[in-house]
């Protein structure tokens, strides 16, 4: 590196900003004095929207400008890679030329670039891979084979979840104490942990994890090394704070203690990873680190309109043990429109009313890079997705792929392919050994030499390699002929009791589901839901055939289109993002709260539950909507799904509810609530009719006599007589039968 940073000033010559600080002007005074404070520690805490990532972006070019360092002096630490990106846009808008040669990135990426310089002193070579979690996984089964575990009591993937956690709070093998040991694996946990990395080693290979925790080990055992990055790093920039683990935090110590110059950012109201490892206490302890250090708090939210900010601030209240902020609206133009709150049928009505909107909100001249629809859990996605296709408005999935290209959907929907077409082979071959069913390439080439002589497609061509003999080994011969079976009892049963009761049986006999219930890694009951979510989809067509088309259509429907793009994602993903309208649907107990967290967590996952909903409300600029279905479909039977309790929480007279009774006419508790206790609240709020929503599809007002209908179980029918809620049905194949309205489709 020639010259000292002041020389930078000189080379970008006229190309700084006339006053030399204008950027300045931009910020508030407590703004200016985190952007202007750039020697020492220093650490903001603030609440959504108030420009903490702005104040770390600013600094970051006050920095250069200031001729303090040279861009590759200053680390700066995002949390995905999209905040980075926008970072980067940030300082180059101010430096008013590309940044080049930045450190800046997410944890992972910036741990990698370091690990690749040093990688001989962690015993690998600067070309080391960064194994997929597949191999991750098949490196640590043959790891667990061959100290002869029990593979089925123990999957590699739990104590792959094990590994992980260790590996989050900076453990190596060595450093685990028996008390931290896991009773995974029969307590022989360390033992498994130390044969992977060793494998790991060999193969000149790391994991995600590893990356942090090779660099925080060489760091801490190689003076010279870490006193080399002391001298380059003059500062260090820290965006969402409140989310890092403990092995993040011990790398950022360790760097921070040469010139001490480090500025974190966050706001413990937003912490939303702690399944992923991370510590709030991180925050807590600032102070104790780095004695002296300043802390300034930002009040003003710049983001959000009036009632936007007030429903968040709201909601957020009810959690405890915050270490409290004030937020106020810093908008000029603050006023803006209530919070919506719009209660719908069914998830089908959801998609129908975020459809609109948003068209409407073209026509008004929105743009649709401006819009967001936030979902908890993956699933939700599909109805979206569906609804903007066929209302022709682009839309991308952030972080994830689209829900009909998902791994498992898109094995699902192989599996159907095959029962709606014997003869389609990609879809045979893609399943036949999906789960493992010990069909490997020698079944598969005798079966592929039987199609070509015989011009059969493969499954025909599977049957006859049973038939000839073929096909040798006792175990292949016998799943091959169970999968061969369940082909011709699933078709049968897609013709008598139809497709979504095929689809459910088929997902569980084949013992496709049950793979994925045994997986272990954290993805798996995302894929699981995604999968009663899929059968669920399938009861809006009247057959399979009618169904697959519709795949094959939506999946046409590719990135092609150019510009503007509403965003999908999820909640946990849209962290630090901001757009001028947000859609939140699903809210709903069980989804969101989220059962499953409360199941793991209790009391502190709810609270974390809530931080992600006040995470969500703190998008919006300008419009936010938030929905609730009042039915879901659960493999064809309607369920009613009770409101969040997060909806009784937010402040009354900074929403509107729409599509349910006239909420704000009565008082909050006796409209959403019986007194907020987990079971008793919504039953008398569903009976007291709060929530019936007026456009109900099913109610018998729609059907008439002689209508005809589907029903899940029973199959199609004619309607014979109505009274009340209740229909005679005459079924084709079931006989008649007395059901409830809301049990009954209309047929299409
Ligand atoms: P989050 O907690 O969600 O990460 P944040 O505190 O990082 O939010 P920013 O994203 O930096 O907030 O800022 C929120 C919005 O307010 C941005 O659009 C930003 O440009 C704008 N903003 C920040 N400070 C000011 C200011 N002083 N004047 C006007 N607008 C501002
Ligand atoms: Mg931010």
């Amino acid at each position: 590196m020639d010259g000292r940073p002041a020389d930078l000033r000189r080379r970008l010559g006229g190309q700084l900003p006339v006053s030399g600080a204008d950027y300045l002007v931009r910020l508030n005074p407590e703004q200016r004095a985190a952007v202007e404070a750039v020697d020492g520690p220093l650490l903001v805490l603030a609440g959504a929207g108030t420009g903490k990532t702005r104040v770390l972006t600013t600094r970051f070019a006050h920095i250069l400008l200031q001729g303090k360092a040279y861009p590759s002096q200053v680390l700066a630490v995002t949390f995905t890679n999209k905040a980075a990106r926008e970072m980067r846009e940030r300082v180059s808008a101010i430096l008013g030329q590309p940044a080049e040669g930045l450190w800046l990135g997410t944890f992972h990426a910036l741990a990698a670039r370091m690990l690749r310089r040093h990688a001989e002193l962690v015993g690998l070579t600067s070309n080391f891979t960064i194994l997929d979690v597949d191999d991750q996984t098949r490196l640590l089964k043959q790891v667990m084979e061959a100290i002869g575990l029990d593979l089925k009591r123990w999957p590699p993937n739990g104590m792959m979840a094990v590994i992980q956690r260790w590996k989050d709070r900076g453990l190596s093998p060595e450093a685990v104490t028996p008390a931290e040991d896991s009773d995974y694996a029969n307590g022989r946990g360390t033992e498994i942990y130390a044969a992977y990395q060793d494998r790991l080693k060999a193969l000149n290979a790391c994991d995600f994890g590893d990356l942090l925790l090779h660099v925080v080990n060489l760091l801490r055992d190689n003076a010279e090394v870490l006193a080399d990055y002391h001298r380059r790093f003059r500062y260090i920039l820290v965006d969402e704070y409140q989310d890092t683990n403990l092995v993040q935090y011990y790398w950022l110590r360790l760097l921070a203690q040469g010139h001490r110059n480090i500025c974190c950012v966050g706001d413990d109201d937003q912490s939303i990873y702690s399944w992923r490892g991370a510590e709030i206490e991180n925050i807590l302890r600032f102070e104790k680190d780095f004695p002296g250090a300043k802390i300034v708090r930002l009040e003003s939210n710049y983001r959000s309109t009036r009632h936007i900010l007030a429903a968040a601030s709201g909601l957020i209240a009810k959690n405890t043990g915050r270490l409290g902020k004030t937020l106020r609206p810093g908008r000029a133009d603050a006023e803006g429109e209530k919070v919506r709150v719009v209660s719908l049928w069914d998830s089908e009505e959801e998609a129908r009313m975020v459809g609109e909107r948003i068209e409407a909100a073209r026509r008004e001249g929105f743009s649709l890079g401006e819009v967001a629809i936030l979902v908890r859990a993956g699933f939700q996605t599909r109805s979206f997705e569906e609804r903007l296709i066929v209302l022709g408005i682009p839309y991308r999935v952030v972080g994830g792929a689209r829900f009909y290209e998902r791994q498992e959907i898109r094995d699902a929907l192989a599996y159907f392919r095959v029962v709606g077409q014997p003869a389609d082979d990609l879809a045979f071959e893609r399943i036949v050994n999906t789960p493992k069913r010990g069909l490997g390439d020698t079944a598969m080439q005798s079966m592929h030499a039987i199609a070509r002589a015989e011009s059969l497609p493969l499954s025909l061509a599977a049957a006859r390699a049973l038939e000839t003999g073929a096909i040798k080994q006792a175990k292949a011969r016998a799943a091959l002929q169970d999968l061969l079976r369940g082909f011709e009892r699933w078709r049968a049963m897609a013709g008598a009791e139809g497709h979504v009761v095929m689809a459910a049986t088929l997902l569980d006999e084949s013992g496709y589901a049950e793979m994925w219930k045994q997986d272990k890694s954290p993805d798996a009951p995302g894929r699981l839901d995604n999968l009663k979510e899929l059968v669920r989809a399938m009861g809006e067509f009247e057959n399979l055939a009618g169904f697959l088309e519709h795949v094959s259509l939506v999946m046409e429907n590719d990135d092609a289109a150019e510009g503007e793009r509403v965003s999908l994602m999820t909640l946990h993903g849209a962290k630090g993002l901001e757009f001028d309208m947000v859609f939140l649907p699903g809210w709903e107990e069980g989804l969101f709260p989220s059962q499953r967290s409360l199941d793991e967590g209790g009391e502190k996952a709810l609270e974390e539950e809530r931080r992600l909903a006040y995470v969500g409300i703190t998008r919006a600029r300008r419009v936010a909507v938030i929905s609730h279905a009042a039915n879901r479909r659960i493999y064809g039977n309607w369920q009613s799904s009770l409101p969040s309790r997060f909806l009784d929480e937010l402040p009354v007279g900074e929403i509107i509810v729409e599509g349910g009774a006239q909420r704000e006419a009565r008082s909050h508790a006796s409209v959403f609530a019986g007194g907020g206790l987990y079971g008793m609240r919504p039953r008398r709020m569903i009976e007291a009719g709060a929530w019936e929503v007026k456009e109900r599809p099913a109610a018998t007002g729609n059907f008439s006599v002689g209508e005809r209908i589907f029903h899940q179980k029973f199959g199609y029918g004619r309607i014979t007589a109505i009274e009340e809620n209740r229909l005679d049905i005459d079924f084709e194949k079931a006989g008649s039968k007395r059901l409830l309205d809301s049990f009954v489709e209309k047929t299409r």
